[in-house]
């Protein structure tokens, strides 16, 4: 068997051991893994929507033949569990929560940002469903998170409010929505780009027998131009944990006055001579964000705690 050429393209779809490629060229193929990269995704280690790849004709067949490294990583980890990648080099993570119905907590909001932050990415935050009565809500929400540095938008999918600010930035590169389930994140989508026909919470995807259609993950190409990561697992949030030692980095205004820190490697809790401490003393770092980041550091504390026990038990 002769291998002819080595070509380079993007991973879009993935799902039963088949992943579709749109070969830099611009032709889509569907193509199995390698053995050595069957081997690894046995192991853990997957190939995953975004992910750029090279793959080789062999006879009328593609296989991917290798991954490159990627420049970031949507995680998700479980509480104890081995870390999943989702999608791979996102221009733009897009955090959607509602300010109504349902409301969103700060807490909930500083988990998602943390977790985009540990996969090496800057969130942007949407403020959704501003139709229901919720302009002074979403605004003292923007208000707290413009002034820890993120940049937010408030739609409403309903109303159109926001959405050409959406547009416009989801037309460029490559995005994912992440956020609870009931938000507004398919309807969003909709509304931006209504020939993608999403799942929406109203309007589940259905086969002819009437029983969910299982779907993998897809990147989605928007007319525009732009692609949307279409993932299952995005909505499952509350399985989502980060490393003890990645937190404090995950608060961008942490690290702004972290180096002003007495002590390298200052946990920000009761140290002398804490910047960070000092800094929400001074009402220059809201309180909220340093109560979120208690509760995060504590549970990654006990998961960590969790997992060296099953270490030494096996
Ligand atoms: P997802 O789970 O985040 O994808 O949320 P969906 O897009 O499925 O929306 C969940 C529910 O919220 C649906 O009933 C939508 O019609 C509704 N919804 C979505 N966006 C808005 C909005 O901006 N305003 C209002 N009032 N309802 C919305
Ligand atoms: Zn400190």
């Amino acid at each position: 068997m002769s291998r002819e050429e080595v070509i380079h393209g993007t991973v879009r779809e993935t799902g039963g051991g088949i992943y579709s490629v749109t070969l830099d060229g611009g032709e889509v193929v569907d193509a199995s893994l390698r053995g050595r990269l069957k081997r690894e995704a046995r192991t853990g280690s997957r190939v995953v929507i975004g992910d750029r790849v090279t793959v080789a004709r062999v006879g009328d067949a593609w296989t991917i033949d290798s991954v490159e490294e990627r420049s970031t990583e949507l995680v998700r980890r479980g509480r104890g569990r081995a870390a999943k990648v989702l999608a791979a080099n996102l221009d733009r993570v897009f955090v959607v929560v509602s300010v109504r119905e349902p409301r969103a907590s700060t807490q909930l909001v500083d988990r998602l940002l943390a977790l985009v932050e540990s996969g090496g990415m800057h969130p942007l935050l949407v403020l959704n469903k501003l139709d229901l009565d919720a302009e002074a809500e979403a605004e003292a929400l923007a208000a707290l998170y413009r002034s820890v540095g993120y940049d937010v938008v408030q739609t409403s999918a309903e109303s159109g409010a926001g959405i050409d600010a959406l547009t416009e930035l989801v037309c460029d590169g490559t995005s994912a929505f992440i956020g609870p389930s009931g938000v507004g994140k398919s309807s969003l989508l909709n509304t931006i780009a209504p020939d993608l026909d999403l799942r929406t919470g109203a309007l589940s995807r259905k086969t002819g027998t009437g029983r969910h259609t299982t779907v993998g993950s897809r990147l989605l190409t928007l007319s525009c131009g732009g692609h949307v990561a279409d993932t299952p697992g995005f909505g499952d949030v509350g399985l989502w944990s980060i490393l003890p030692d990645e937190i404090s980095h995950c608060f961008p205004e942490f690290e702004d006055v972290a180096d002003a820190c007495r002590f390298r490697g200052c946990a920000h809790v009761k140290e002398p001579g804490c910047a960070v401490l000092e800094a929400i003393e001074a009402g220059e770092i809201p309180q909220s964000r340093y109560e979120s980041y208690l509760v995060l550091r504590e549970e990654a504390r006990e998961a960590g705690e969790r997992l060296s026990l099953i270490h030494i038990s096996e």
